[in-house]
């Protein structure tokens, strides 16, 4: 590194100009209008806004689960438009690990199983030490043989957080992953994506302002399909330039 230059960053996903459109004519509903949002390696942004902005929207757009109407999404360098079945699969399933409100456990499967499910389904060996470490640390250790309807709906979460970083994703999305966990719970869970951090980026939905405080180093502020403001954490909750992320950070919100 050159004395006196920025420290490069490299972006490990990113959307440029990605609007979504569901339906057409009258009723359609645009859930994105041209949102551009880079999401460096190594660092955790969250996304925030009231309901109906479209943060699940963007989510299911970087997962490669959703087709933006215009605009683009890329992981790493690897652009997703265009991308067949095939590839898009492929993608989802090495290098984007995914936690979203809707569980989908495999309900015939063990813990264990669903854990190991993808990595199964890649043909990629399971890293049982990094398996161990991660169960532990989600306090899941002693229920690896249950089934998903014999855990609660927080080990339950936990489980898919587990089965989302047990292939070792390069960018990890997770919407509102703590929705179903106490404080306790949260604190475990939030230490330990902390530490994730340096080996992946990390994007979360997130309604707790606390929670965004506590754990990201970038915050975008959605509403109504747009990104109002895009920050450093510390800066856009203590020094928000749009009066719209005041009013959201102060409870004025409508
Ligand atoms: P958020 O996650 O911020 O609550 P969403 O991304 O879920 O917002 O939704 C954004 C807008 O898009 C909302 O108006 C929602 O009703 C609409 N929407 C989301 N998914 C669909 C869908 N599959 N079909 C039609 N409208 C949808």
């Amino acid at each position: 590194v050159t004395q006196g230059s920025a420290p490069s960053t490299a972006i490990a996903a990113s959307a440029v100009e990605v609007a979504k459109e569901y339906g057409a004519g009258d009723t359609a509903v645009h859930a994105l209008r041209g949102v551009s949002i880079d999401f460096p390696a190594g660092e955790f942004t969250a996304i925030m806004g009231p309901s109906g902005s479209g943060k699940s929207t963007l989510m299911h757009c970087l997962a490669g689960l959703d087709t933006p109407s215009a605009g683009t999404v890329r992981i790493g360098d690897t652009d997703l438009t265009g991308l067949g079945d095939k590839a898009m699969t492929e993608l989802r399933r090495d290098r984007i690990g995914f936690v979203f409100q809707s569980f989908n456990l495999v309900p015939t499967l063990t813990a264990r199983e669903n854990i190991t499910l993808p990595c199964d389904i890649a043909g990629r060996d399971v890293d049982q030490q990094w398996m161990d470490t991660v169960v532990s640390r989600l306090g899941l250790a002693a229920r690896l043989e249950h089934r998903p309807s014999e855990l609660s709906g927080g080990q339950q979460q936990r489980l898919c957080i587990a089965r989302a970083i047990a292939c070792n994703p390069e960018v990890l999305l997770m919407d509102e992953p703590c929705s179903a966990l106490d404080p306790i719970a949260t604190a475990r869970i939030e230490e330990l994506i902390d530490e994730l951090r340096q080996q992946y980026c990390i994007v979360i939905v997130t309604h707790s302002m606390a929670q965004a405080a506590r754990v990201s180093q970038q915050t975008a502020f959605f509403h109504m399909g747009q990104i109002v403001e895009i920050g450093r954490t510390d800066e856009l909750f203590t020094n928000p330039k749009e009066q719209r992320t005041l009013d959201y950070i102060t409870g004025r919100f409508g």
